[in-house]
């Protein structure tokens, strides 16, 4: 279940002199700023809306947004709507920001890694492969499968495919991590040779998903 809501925060500026109150004609008021902000787990994420006010000192009489005077309107926001009272307001959204800029350098790191595992084989290496784009047959609700490489030689990079088929990407890792592809009988009999370029047009095509070392 996801919270997220609106909620309003309240932040006090400078008194405000020479203007009366309407109701005691008293002339003294104190400023005020209404941030209402959209939250996600009750952490601000961003603002809504902002809007001014000012309480009379004696009588609590309160005017707010258009009931201010619109010549102090700009004297008490820039008193109340300060950098260090809104930007707190945007805390989610920063928040996701450097999120997505881990998600992003992470999945850089990856992409670099593969890239070298691509140009440099190495025995027991695993390609999850999307056997979609290498076989026409394939089965297209279980599309997934895994090749490891046997061998890397001048004349190519020898693999054995994997017998099982899967609808995930996701599932055909998973039984790296669980180490169940490392097993002698998770793989046909047969080898496959590819040179290095077919590899690399595997990889473009997507016929590659991704690689394991
Ligand atoms: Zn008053």
């Amino acid at each position: 279940m996801i919270f997220f809501g609106s909620k309003g925060k309240v932040v006090t500026g400078e008194a405000v002199q020479g203007v009366q109150c309407p109701s005691c004609e008293n002339s003294q008021h104190a400023s005020f700023g209404i941030l209402n902000y959209f939250h996600l787990y009750w952490i601000p994420t961003f603002l809504t809306s902002r809007k001014v006010g000012m309480e009379c000192t004696h009588c609590k009489r309160t005017l707010v947004g258009d009931e201010v005077p619109s010549h102090l309107v700009d004297q008490i926001k820039s008193g109340v709507f300060t950098t260090g009272n809104t930007l707190p307001m945007f805390s989610g959204l920063i928040i996701i920001g450097l999120i997505a800029i881990g998600f992003s350098y992470v999945g850089q790191q990856a992409d670099a890694r593969e890239a070298t595992y691509i140009t440099q084989p190495a025995v027991s290496d695993y390609y999850v492969v999307d056997f979609r784009e290498i076989y026409s047959e394939a089965d297209a609700e279980y599309p997934y499968g895994l090749m490891r490489v046997t061998n890397v030689s001048p004349s190519g990079i020898e693999m054995r495919v994997g017998n099982m088929i899967y609808n995930l990407a996701s599932s055909v890792k998973k039984d790296i991590r669980d180490g169940k592809a490392a097993a002698e009988n998770y793989y046909g009999p047969e080898t496959i040779v590819f040179e290095l370029a077919e590899l690399q047009e595997l990889k473009n095509s997507g016929a590659i998903h991704s690689i394991q070392r």
